[in-house]
């Protein structure tokens, strides 16, 4: 069963509601993580918390939250669900206040989480992104509510035809994308961006970057052009949701010989395999 959770209670889904002065929902103060729940089983749920915790301290934030309830009220939610295989959204935000952009941090945080379940059990294998200026905020390493340049060029994407929008930053070098990370293969290499304040360190793109050298792949965190992004052998995005998911075409243009690439192929496997235990 999907449900929500408010502070300490399971609510249904379509019961959930917040306060009008959740600074959450004025501002987007708050931080969040998206984990997934496979066969039973939290997948990466230590990287999960340790990023939580990362995107608390750099809000000035974690001395309010505990991270040991915020656990708990996880398997609380699980076990309730009945779900084997789910998706857990959760988020805390800063607290309730009438609307004024100073914060206090007397204030008490507010906590939303909602248990969704997966049908498909994979992603899809392939698919098209465009390229998008990068207008997001310079601590993209936090995983912030605030989303509004995330969202604009998904919908940007979307208008394309296209699944996803690769981010291009002011200097003309690949970033992220709006919900996944950026990987590609290039002349025996995994290239990502480097973890600096610019991208969220995503958790799927570590796992890859960890599986490169099974593969026959260096891997290198350096910084890309869209020029190398646009000559890449094989492009991928990765994420909680996106999985491992080939990219055959940016802005019209084949990446390779557009089809699933073999290295990425091989990753999907081991993603999956990893993700059943
Ligand atoms: N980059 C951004 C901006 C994201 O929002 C996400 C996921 O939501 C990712 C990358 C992928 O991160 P992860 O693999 O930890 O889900």
């Amino acid at each position: 069963m999907e449900l929500a959770m408010i502070n300490d209670t399971v609510v249904d889904m379509d019961q959930a509601k917040v306060s009008a002065h959740d600074r959450g929902l004025l501002f987007g103060d708050g931080v969040y993580e998206v984990i997934r729940f496979c066969n039973g089983k939290l997948f990466e749920m230590e990287a999960h918390m340790s990023r939580f915790e990362h995107s608390l301290r750099e809000m000035d934030m974690l001395s309010q939250v505990d991270l040991a309830v915020i656990r708990n009220r996880v398997d609380r939610a699980l076990d309730q669900s009945k779900l084997r295989d789910a998706k857990i959204y959760f988020h805390v935000t800063r607290g309730s206040s009438p609307r004024a952009h100073d914060y206090n941090n007397s204030w008490q945080p507010e906590f939303l989480l909602t248990v969704r379940a997966v049908k498909d059990h994979h992603h899809q294998e392939t698919g098209r992104a465009i390229i998008h200026p990068d207008w997001r905020w310079k601590r993209c390493d936090i995983k912030s509510l605030n989303l509004l340049a995330n969202v604009l060029a998904k919908h940007a994407a979307t208008k394309a035809g296209a699944y996803e929008a690769i981010l291009v930053d002011e200097k003309g070098m690949i970033t992220e994308a709006t919900s996944s990370s950026v990987l590609m293969v290039k002349d025996g290499a995994l290239w990502s961006a480097p973890l600096q304040a610019n991208i969220l360190p995503g958790i799927t793109r570590s796992l890859l970057l960890k599986w490169a050298e099974d593969l026959g792949l260096e891997p290198q965190e350096e910084s890309f052009s869209l020029v190398d992004l646009k000559n890449a052998e094989e492009l991928m995005i990765t994420g909680t949701g996106t999985e491992v998911m080939g990219i055959t075409q940016l802005d019209g243009q084949t990446i390779g010989n557009g089809k699933l690439g073999n290295y990425t192929k091989q990753f999907q496997k081991k993603l999956v395999a990893a993700m059943q235990f």
